[in-house]
């Protein structure tokens, strides 16, 4: 049977979940008794949530005689890494792209990937059944971004299909009525264009991990692509690791792909996507090799952190009211567990504190994806607030930059451009039409710490903002923003009432209703100063409350400001911190003492 690999890249939301599901019905892939689940291939929540696949879970059909491995991608720079190790396991591309949004920032993103990486692209344009698709401009665009990219001529000739993946209908024509009910044509251009994975069975044994991958039990598993030979249970192989030295081990399982289940197979070769376990501290970028025939691959290319954060036990006095698991022992083994699967991920103690762990990764999506699951997995937690990682490139100090593209409408460019060139932002590029304006720009990560909350309020959530890191480059200045407002911190414990949140009205925004039960040194609101103001949110005019239908005890209160993770990370102060739980996120001073507090910021 031949063999297909193919990665499957896009900006997210064009499609591309949609289109895989898609694709193992039209192949028949799902037995009759198999339960369809929407989105099949982002199985962890917050994965589907945001979009974003970060996990190794290749996908396999059967076509017209082929065997077709798909593989997800995560499509934010975040993950550029594991991006470019994809990239090197497959031989095309299927590009998704949405026929009414056109390319986007990520669409840009992988693509560069892809072209650098020299493989074969499709482009699938979808969503065709949308009336405002405009799939001609669009495939203009895409044609463009493959000349600006670099591509070579012969690129530029990639075979198109217009599908819309939600009907499960699709065309070679953009012509909407043209569109006939199923995917095939993709599967079509899968096997006529995507060239044969690596038939090399003879040769001794390559195999190398690109992506990690943790079992309870087998530990930790390589997943990647056999480039030559054959490898089976229970065999010895050689491991060449990073740094040349040979480690001999058994392969204890190998786990091959059917749709989408990791199913143990026997024996693979090579063109074959699988998973090895055997060596407990099996790593991307080494080779596994026949014994003998030790011949190392080019190494893989692994992210280096660029932000990180501290993760401690949570010293809030709610500490365990919300969570299950709160030791710092707990925190510490689930840390390392992690980082048995996230090559990109590293964690280490705190000096002179056994309570916390700096956790350095490639940017805030990665870290706050990884709070997000810990708390729901019932851990409470304190986190700081990210801070990026220098480092010395040829004797000069560098820090991390990023590609920033703003959509807004015009009347919000002057503040957008003054905001950004603030944060030591430089212009890359300016357009114009019908109204909205695109700014290119590169800012310092440092700068974007911080940014999300001013840029949304200050184009009343009318501007679309997209990030994408893009090197480490000389320190800019040190004008790069932090808050510039002050708190509303509580400096009581108990029950927020209805009357004390009524009359703080004037002093800010709130963070907090009535009833929210607060401790001293939790910051219950935004103070309309630049300082901190230690406010009373507890107490009651009343507080039998028997009178509380009486019109002087009617208070309407604007509605609280609602703080998702991101956004509270997005909001802290270093004196700050992010307490979060099972239940939700609170903000504090890491004094809570007010008077304690209010000595500290008196030395400074
Ligand atoms: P992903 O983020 O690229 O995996 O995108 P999804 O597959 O999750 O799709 C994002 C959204 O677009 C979902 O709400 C889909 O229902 C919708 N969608 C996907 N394909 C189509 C399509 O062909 N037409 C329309 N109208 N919507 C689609």
């Amino acid at each position: 049977m031949s063999k297909r690999n193919v990665a499957i890249i896009a900006h997210v939301d064009h499609g591309k979940t949609t289109l895989v599901d898609k694709l193992l019905q039209a192949s028949g892939t799902f037995r009759a008794n198999e339960e369809i689940q929407e989105r099949v291939m982002d199985s962890n929540d917050i994965e589907r949530e945001r979009g974003i696949t970060i996990l190794a879970k290749p996908t396999s059909i059967e076509y017209k005689g082929s065997h077709i491995n798909i593989l997800d991608t995560p499509g934010h720079a975040d993950f550029g890494g594991e991006v470019e190790r994809i990239m090197n396991m497959v031989d095309g591309v299927l590009l998704v792209v949405d026929a009414y949004e056109g390319t986007m920032p990520q669409t840009r993103f992988v693509l560069k990937k892809a072209i650098e990486a020299g493989v074969k692209p499709i482009v699938v344009v979808n969503k065709i059944d949308k009336e405002s698709a405009r799939p001609k401009e669009v495939i203009d665009e895409v044609m463009d971004l493959f000349i600006e990219l670099g591509a070579d001529i012969d690129d530029l000739d990639f075979p198109i299909v217009y599908v819309s993946a939600l009907n499960g209908t699709s065309s070679y024509s953009p012509d909407l009525s043209t569109q006939e009910p199923d995917m095939t044509k993709v599967l079509d251009l899968i096997v006529e264009n995507i060239p044969e994975a690596s038939k090399d069975v003879e040769g001794g044994l390559q195999f190398q991990p690109a992506l990690l991958d943790y079992n309870d039990f087998v530990g930790r598993i390589g997943v990647g692509l056999v480039k030559r030979g054959k490898v089976k249970t229970g065999e010895m192989v050689s491991c060449i690791r990073v740094d040349g030295s040979v480690k001999q081990f058994r392969i204890a399982k190998i786990f091959g792909y059917v749709g989408l289940k990791r199913v143990e197979v026997s024996s693979a070769e090579a063109g074959d996507i699988v998973a090895i376990a055997g060596l407990p501290d099996i790593s991307v970028g080494e080779t596994i090799c026949t014994v003998g025939q030790e011949e190392a691959l080019p190494l893989l290319r692994i992210d280096e952190p660029t932000l990180q954060m501290t993760f401690g036990v949570n010293t809030s006095p709610f500490c365990g009211r919300e969570g299950k698991i709160v030791t710092a022992r707990k925190i510490q083994e689930r840390l390392l567990k992690e980082t048995e699967r996230d090559v990109s991920l590293k964690v280490t103690p705190v000096p002179d504190n056994s309570e916390a762990f700096v956790v350095s990764g490639r940017g805030e999506l990665h870290l706050s994806i990884l709070i997000e699951n810990m708390r729901r997995e019932g851990f409470e937690l304190q986190v700081s607030k990210p801070a990026i990682i220098k480092k010395e490139i040829d004797g000069v100090l560098c820090e991390p930059f990023e590609e920033v593209q703003v959509d807004v409408p015009d009347e919000y460019v002057g503040s957008v451009i003054e905001a950004l060139g603030n944060r030591e932002g430089s212009m890359q590029n300016m357009a114009n039409e019908n109204g909205q304006t695109r700014l290119h720009y590169l800012v310092p990560t440092r700068g974007l710490i911080g940014f999300m909350t001013e840029f949304m309020t200050m184009t009343k959530g009318y501007g679309i903002i997209n990030h994408t890191f893009d090197s480490y480059k000389p320190l800019a200045g040190n004008n790069v923003g932090t808050r510039k407002t002050g708190v509303l911190v509580s400096i009581e414990n108990g029950k927020s009432t209805a009357y004390a949140l009524g009359q703080l009205e004037d002093r800010g925004v709130m963070f907090i209703e009535p009833g929210t039960e607060v401790y001293e040194g939790m910051i219950v609101g935004e103070n309309n100063h630049d300082n901190d103001l230690a406010v009373n949110v507890v107490k009651g005019k009343n507080l039998t409350n028997t009178r509380s239908s009486s019109k002087d005890h009617t208070v309407v209160l604007k509605r609280p400001k609602i703080m998702s993770l991101e956004v509270c990370l997005d909001y802290i102060n270093e004196d700050e911190l992010v307490e979060v739980t099972p239940v939700g996120y609170r903000m504090r001073k890491r004094i809570l003492n007010t008077e304690l507090r209010k000595k500290q910021d008196a030395r400074k």
